[in-house]
């Protein structure tokens, strides 16, 4: 086996070169008694001629048979510009079989109509196919790269715990039962949060680790049990400091491994996010920003306007342009209230402006004051449909933000090829979580905003944190925050979010005490590496970057995980276990 080039290589200066080459057969073509053989590796493919007569060995060749090939590359006749490769064909002189295969469950191309839990079933062939490889080597390449601008900037690579103790990110922990510790567990690390803060104070100053962390989470098409971070931490850099270096990572990936022009990291304001996108990670792909008709209809008849803003509510909307009143029919209306009230409205009011009037089942509440203001201020045309929903602020802007995603689908507002980086800057430090209990945003090692501090008794809600997200295309890619760095302040913020002072002992006393030590002033950030890899590949799902991922139902249906214990193993871990029947 002494490969001479990677098949996706070769091009028409390679013509009258005798090459050895390996690989699997992609496809299989017979022209009377020459059989076409497209050869595929990892570089791409190649297509083969053989003459059957002089080598009738090669009609028990069938797809996926593992192949070495010796042969002369020529000029094509009939060139394939679809193909790199498309110039040049191997008229082969020898070949081997390697090995053969059976048939596969699937077929090895690019598009597929294989259903995601067979491809998952079989991610051994799911991964020949070359749009997986591709996703798999830009993966590998981000990952370098990442790795090499951090090293350039003096960051070493700092392994962390994944057996640890719990920590308070949010999430949902995995426990493991300690078999030399009856009844005790410890928790596979959300993060290595707490690690890198004690890497700060332990004099590290810049730390990062390609990190595997757990959440025991609903899975999404952007989310994983056990996902990678790239994992930052530093000390003594103010909050720009620090996001010019994570502006830099990204940058070096972009110019580097996508070939594209060093992005731009406009840097929005969290209300403003809100306000204008109906986001906290805005996507900037197209514009249509989110409209505020508080003072359009400060004094509305409209019972569901004059309620919102009698409670200090907020009218929200977009403005839909292109003359597009007329593919806004009932069933697409239905539509968009179902996606707005998923999203927590009550409803959603559709305007039509056409031949100088509004219609729609509100239009009747709408006085001519109204419409004069709406023209006045919105540059109303000739077809505009305008959605406006009611609420709370936050939900409201949320539910708008939702409706803003499909109407870029649906009116094809997007550009796909685009990839749009924003900051998403000053998030609030708490908010409710459903049981109504203060929770960090982020999370409590995160510090408010200096000013702030003086509130965080009285008016929590309005804290503003020293707090970011990297956004990408309308993922959030990464996200971080400058951190506490003084001991009273950690533990108040641990008290606030309802944390005794005999837990924050129990739990998280080591590093509180930590603090007293010196601790300098450090803050961090974790891209979400699949999530990233997912958004630079244009894949739909984080799936297609990660090789062996679960399903959507939190299972690999490879290997069939998760499993039952055995008996022995049950007892190791002096665990009983009441196997629910129905499971
Ligand atoms: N540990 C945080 C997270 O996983 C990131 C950070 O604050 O650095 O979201």
């Amino acid at each position: 086996m002494n490969r001479t080039y990677y098949n996706g290589d070769l091009r028409i200066e390679n013509v009258g070169e005798t090459v050895e080459l390996l690989g699997w057969v992609s496809k299989r073509r017979n022209f009377r008694s020459i059989v076409f053989i497209d050869l595929r590796d990892r570089s791409g493919i190649i297509q083969l001629v053989v003459n059957a007569d002089e080598y009738p060995e090669i009609e028990k060749v069938r797809s996926e048979y593992v192949l070495s090939v010796k042969g002369l590359v020529t000029e094509r006749q009939d060139k394939n510009p679809k193909l790199p490769t498309g110039d040049v064909e191997i008229e082969v002189m020898s070949f081997n079989i390697i090995n053969k295969a059976a048939q596969t469950p699937m077929i090895i191309a690019d598009e597929t109509d294989a259903l995601e839990d067979t491809r998952l079933k079989y991610r051994y062939l799911d991964l020949r196919r070359p749009v997986m490889q591709k996703n798999m080597m830009t993966r590998a390449k981000i990952t370098s790269n990442m790795r090499r601008t951090l090293e350039d900037m003096g960051f070493i690579d700092i392994e962390t715990p994944m057996l640890t103790k719990s920590t308070p990110e949010g999430a949902r922990e995995y426990l493991v039962p300690s078999r030399v510790h009856p009844g005790e567990f410890y928790a596979l690390a959300q993060s290595p949060q707490i690690f890198k803060q004690l890497l700060m104070i332990g004099g590290l100053e810049r730390y990062y680790q390609i990190a595997r962390c757990f959440r025991d989470e609903d899975l999404r098409a952007d989310r994983q049990l056990d996902f990678t971070q790239v994992d930052i931490e530093a000390s003594f850099l103010s909050q720009d400091q620090f996001m010019d270096i994570v502006e830099t990572v990204a940058s070096n990936v972009m110019v580097d491994v996508l070939d594209e022009a060093k992005p731009e990291f406009p840097r929005i304001d969290f209300v403003d996010a809100l306000n204008n996108y109906g986001s906290d990670k805005p996507d900037l792909r197209f514009e249509l920003l989110l409209q505020d008709f508080n003072e359009t209809f400060k004094n509305s008849e409209f019972k569901v306007f004059s309620n919102t803003l009698e409670t200090k509510g907020s009218l929200k909307g977009l403005i839909l342009k292109g003359n597009h009143a007329d593919t806004i029919t009932r069933k697409v209306q239905d539509k968009y209230t179902e996606l707005v009230k998923k999203n927590g409205l009550m409803g959603l009011v559709v305007l039509k402006y056409q031949e100088d009037t509004l219609t729609g089942s509100a239009a009747k509440f709408i006085t001519d004051e109204e419409l004069v203001h709406l023209k006045e201020n919105f540059n109303l045309e000739e077809g505009d449909v305008i959605f406006i929903g009611s609420g709370k602020w936050e939900p409201t802007c949320m539910a708008i933000g939702a409706l803003r995603l499909q109407l870029g689908k649906d009116f094809d507002l997007i550009d796909k090829e685009a990839f749009k980086y924003a900051w998403v800057v000053n998030f609030p430090m708490f908010e409710m979580d459903e049981e109504d209990n203060l929770v960090a945003r982020h999370h409590p090692f995160t510090s408010p905003k200096e000013e702030h501090i003086e509130l965080l008794d009285t008016e929590p809600l309005s804290v503003v944190a020293n707090a970011y997200d990297l956004v990408l295309n309308g993922y959030e890619i990464a996200g971080g925050s400058m951190r506490i760095h003084d001991q009273d302040l950690q533990a108040k913020m641990f008290s606030l979010i309802g944390f005794t002072d005999e837990q924050i002992k129990a739990r998280f006393g080591f590093f509180v005490d930590a603090f007293k030590y010196g601790t300098p002033p450090h803050g961090g950030i974790a891209f979400g590496l699949d999530r990233f890899a997912m958004a630079l590949t244009h894949s739909n799902s984080i799936r297609d970057v990660i090789a062996f991922p679960k399903n959507a139902s939190a299972r690999c249906p490879l290997t069939n995980a998760p499993a039952k214990g055995t008996e022995k193993q049950l007892e190791d871990l002096h665990l009983i276990i009441d196997y629910p029947e129905k499971h």
